[in-house]
């Protein structure tokens, strides 16, 4: 770690009707997961902050509704601007809370940036209807903000997430009450710090911290709050969904994955093992739409196993502040625990490791990229979202096969191909049960295009003009 990027790790707090609070009766201990330093205590929220916090969001919204939508893209405009120019900064606290390499959280925050100029102009583009009635009379569809929305944002994407979760609610004119993951809180501080600085006005953000469960049972259950957006596992987003139902509060779910991806034996085969070991790589395999259960045609299986375990288990891991990382490690030590059950469990069950399998001796929790060949589908890997550096791999022989397989498990966040040919290309990707499809590529989010899964991966979409519909309500007006 180099001592500017620890100097610059700052005090942690809540912002709450527009002050900073530092201090509360409890607090969580933030870790640096590549070292096992801590690098500062966060404030946890009482039930007085988030009462707070929800008057507060009513008073923003009311406000900030009022706003002239060009005033509002004014303001994300400068956010963004304002991340651009902060970015070391930004990256650095980032990377010194969940781990992943400075060059990936550099892009995370560009992302971030790029999101908010998106919406700013995006937000002009909400139209209505008018429909056609007798003269001197009108029908009219128009599309107003939902509400205060509560977000909850995971550890994973600690700039990009709580991005998201502002973003398209702030240009449709809502107001939020944001709670990012308690192990990543500065870099979701340093989003909202940039809001605060390109002049949003108090109320319209309030960012708290606490325990999760308390928090959402608390927000979820007053009338104040309209929506809720949650990113994380499909398990808490069903309790979630649960308790949204109470009061019948509009959702947005982006769940849990368990992206399969389909490598015919016409696929290019350097390119293939390029993009996957680069995108298996990525945050450690701690991302939602992480390449995992891989199904490649028996031709090409054992070029491709050898090929992409020399290339996939020869990254360097390391600190994600030096320059020759590679790969990071996992966020919490609870990752660390749950690979080596996973890994177990395949060996048992049959599976060869051709690759890591273990975890790094010395301090952080760094895992190796690992490599598991033959894996039968009973086993947990081929079942349950490993969020972690693991590629499971199968064979198939006919593309109904491999659909059969791609489509077996309730999870449907993103799925991948990889061939060369056009019509292999256009079949399987209308076949695959996916929100989000990728051919020859792993690249799923761009601040244009919808990022959301179907069926238990969750609902709604963020991203694209589908992100910001997805904060706004629909009034009929009838004038005769
Ligand atoms: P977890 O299920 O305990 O937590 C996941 C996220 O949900 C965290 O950000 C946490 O703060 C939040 N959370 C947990 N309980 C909550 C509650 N009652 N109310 C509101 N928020 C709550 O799991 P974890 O150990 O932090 O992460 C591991 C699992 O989470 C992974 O296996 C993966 O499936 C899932 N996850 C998914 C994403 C994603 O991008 N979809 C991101 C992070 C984690």
């Amino acid at each position: 770690m180099t001592l500017d990027a620890q100097a610059a790790y700052p005090r942690l707090g809540m912002y709450i009707g527009g002050q900073w609070i530092t201090s509360a009766d409890r607090s969580h201990r933030v870790v640096n997961p590549a070292t096992g330093e801590t690098l500062g205590e966060l404030p946890l929220a009482s039930a007085a902050n988030l009462d707070e916090a929800l008057h507060g969001a009513e008073r923003g919204f009311r406000q900030w509704r009022a706003t002239p939508v060009a005033e509002r893209a004014l303001v994300l405009h400068e956010a963004a601007r304002l991340l651009r120019a902060r970015v070391d900064h930004i990256a650095a606290i980032a990377t010194l809370e969940e781990g992943k390499t400075i060059a990936e959280t550099r892009i995370e925050t560009m992302a971030c940036a790029g999101l908010f100029d998106f919406y700013a102009e995006e937000a002009k583009r909400t139209y209505g209807r008018v429909l056609v009635r007798p003269a001197g009379t009108r029908s009219l569809v128009v599309h107003e903000p939902v509400g205060p929305v509560a977000a909850f944002a995971p550890w994973n994407f600690p700039v990009h997430n709580p991005g998201r979760k502002l973003g398209a609610p702030i240009a449709a004119g809502c107001s939020v009450i944001l709670k990012p993951a308690e192990e990543t809180p500065a870099s979701a501080m340093a989003v909202v710090q940039a809001l605060i600085d390109a002049g949003c006005p108090t109320d319209v953000v309030q960012l708290v911290f606490g325990v999760p469960d308390e928090v959402s049972r608390h927000l979820l259950a007053s009338p104040i709050i309209r929506k809720v957006s949650f990113t994380g596992s499909t398990a808490v987003g069903k309790h979630l969904i649960r308790l949204a139902a109470d009061t019948v509060k509009r959702t947005t779910m982006e769940l849990g994955g368990h992206a399969p991806v389909v490598i015919f034996d016409d696929c290019d085969l350097e390119r293939t093992v390029e993009t996957l070991a680069i995108g298996k790589s990525r945050n450690a395999g701690q991302v939602c739409v992480s390449p995992t259960r891989f199904y490649v045609q028996d031709a090409i299986h054992d070029r491709f196993v050898a090929a992409f375990t020399q290339r996939y288990c020869g990254l360097k891991v390391g600190n994600g502040l030096h320059a020759d990382t590679q790969m990071g490690p996992l966020a919490n030590s609870r990752r660390i625990s749950a690979m080596a059950e996973i890994v177990g469990d395949a060996e048992v069950q049959g599976a060869r490791v051709l690759g890591g399998g273990a975890r790094n001796d010395g301090p952080g929790n760094f895992w190796q990229p690992t490599v598991l060949a033959d894996v039968p589908l009973t086993a947990r890997v081929m079942n349950d979202e490993p969020f972690g550096p693991i590629a499971a791999i199968a064979r198939f022989r006919t593309l109904d096969e491999a659909v059969d397989q791609a489509n077996r498990l309730p999870f449907g966040l993103a799925a991948f191909a990889f061939t060369e040919n056009a019509r292999q290309a256009n079949l399987i990707a209308d076949a695959l049960e996916s929100g989000m499809v990728g051919i020859n590529t792993t690249g799923l989010a761009a601040a244009d295009a919808p990022f959301g899964g179907v069926k238990q991966s969750g609902h709604g979409a963020e991203d694209g003009p589908e992100g910001l519909m997805a904060c706004l309500v629909t009034k009929t007006i009838h004038q005769v």
